[in-house]
């Protein structure tokens, strides 16, 4: 199989076990010009840089880039925080810096002091939608898509109504920038009047999450990265989750984690379990690991800061990490029916 020049698609089958998704060449704009202009806007003499996990390897080249553009009186600098988002900005560079410029995450919201750089996908997604169109038979049609094919979502749009569907689309709540926009924490965009809704981007949590809040709608999932279409199927998932809530049923001591990164916080959410359990400790910490919360003896915690840390880790917290929703549950508060995806809504 041959990955040659930038953005090379391959049709050879499903990739997400064989580690070529990964090898896919990618152009990607950094935008220089426009974070040169803000630096000789604001007479700036120093400039932040934070990327997500993924482009964090390209950093020292941006930089040098960045460098040969703006002479040797600008200093330039890497975040090396952890980068899942754009919740997740690195307010401690920010504030020490006139420009910060935060890659590959579109803004949760805006602030003069930050550049946000998109760094869209220029993987196509013709191909893989073709595919898809097998598992969509109704003629409405729900459209969603992550920040990183959102630079085609038009096309995406137009492809399906040239082949006959009628398609829905909305901007979901202010922790969106765009209309069809979808986050792991939050899938206000699907809340749209049809039955079947086609996610056009990579990997299953979107979906999954997606499948989760609207269990009444069928998730097809056209993933051009790893080259696959699948139907979201949560019912593995949701085993794992009422696993979490068992295990924690008997828990009498409780680690109540508030996330302390800027656009994660949720205070009163963390503070009333807290009130209203005498053997629930609000522990404040950053980045949520299972190595950071090991030395701590609770028989369970819950997690208010990003879902998808308590979802897609959970299993390897030492005790039971559960969403705020889940410990309603586990208390005995709330009925086990009641379990849902954690969504996150509003910004800071
Ligand atoms: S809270 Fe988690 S899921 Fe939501 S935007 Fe941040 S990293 Fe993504």
């Amino acid at each position: 199989m041959s990955h040659g020049s930038s953005g090379t698609e391959t049709s050879e089958g499903d990739l997400r076990k064989t580690g070529l998704a990964l090898k896919h060449d990618r152009e990607w704009d950094y935008e220089l010009d426009r974070i040169v202009s803000a630096v000789n806007e604001r007479d700036a003499s120093t400039v932040g840089l934070q990327f997500p996990e993924g482009l964090k390897r390209r950093g020292p080249a941006v930089a040098d880039d960045l460098r040969s553009l703006l002479g040797d009186d600008v200093h330039v600098m890497i975040s090396g925080q952890p980068c899942y988002g754009a919740c997740d900005l690195d307010t401690y560079l920010m504030r020490r810096t006139d420009v910060f410029v935060h890659f590959g995450h579109s803004p949760m919201k805006e602030s003069e002091k930050i550049i946000y750089v998109p760094l869209f996908s220029n993987v196509d997604v013709a191909p893989i939608m073709e595919e898809a169109i097998g598992e969509l038979p109704e003629e409405e049609v729900g459209l969603v898509t992550t920040a990183q094919h959102m630079n085609r979502f038009e096309e995406m749009r137009s492809w399906l109504e040239q082949r006959g569907y009628t398609v829905h689309t909305r901007r979901g709540d202010e922790r969106l920038t765009h209309e069809g926009q979808v986050l792991g924490c939050n899938y206000a965009s699907a809340d749209i009047d049809a039955d079947q809704i086609l996610y056009v981007g990579g990997g299953k949590f979107h979906p999954l999450g997606l499948a989760m809040e609207h269990p009444d709608k069928r998730v097809v999932i056209a993933d051009p990265v790893n080259n696959v279409v699948t139907v979201a199927d949560t019912e593995k998932f949701m085993k794992q989750r009422y696993g979490a809530v068992h295990r924690a049923m008997d828990a009498e001591r409780w680690g109540v984690v508030f996330c302390t990164k800027i656009g994660q916080g949720r205070w009163e959410v963390a503070t009333d379990i807290v009130e209203n359990n005498d053997d629930a400790y609000l522990i404040t910490m950053d980045e949520v690991t299972p190595d950071r919360l090991r030395n701590f003896d609770f028989d369970a915690f819950v997690n208010t800061g990003c879902p998808r840390i308590t979802t897609d880790d959970g299993p390897q917290f030492h005790k039971p990490m559960l969403t705020p929703g889940e410990y309603e549950i586990a208390v005995g508060n709330e009925p086990l029916e009641s379990l849902s995806f954690d969504t996150f809504h509003g910004t800071w």
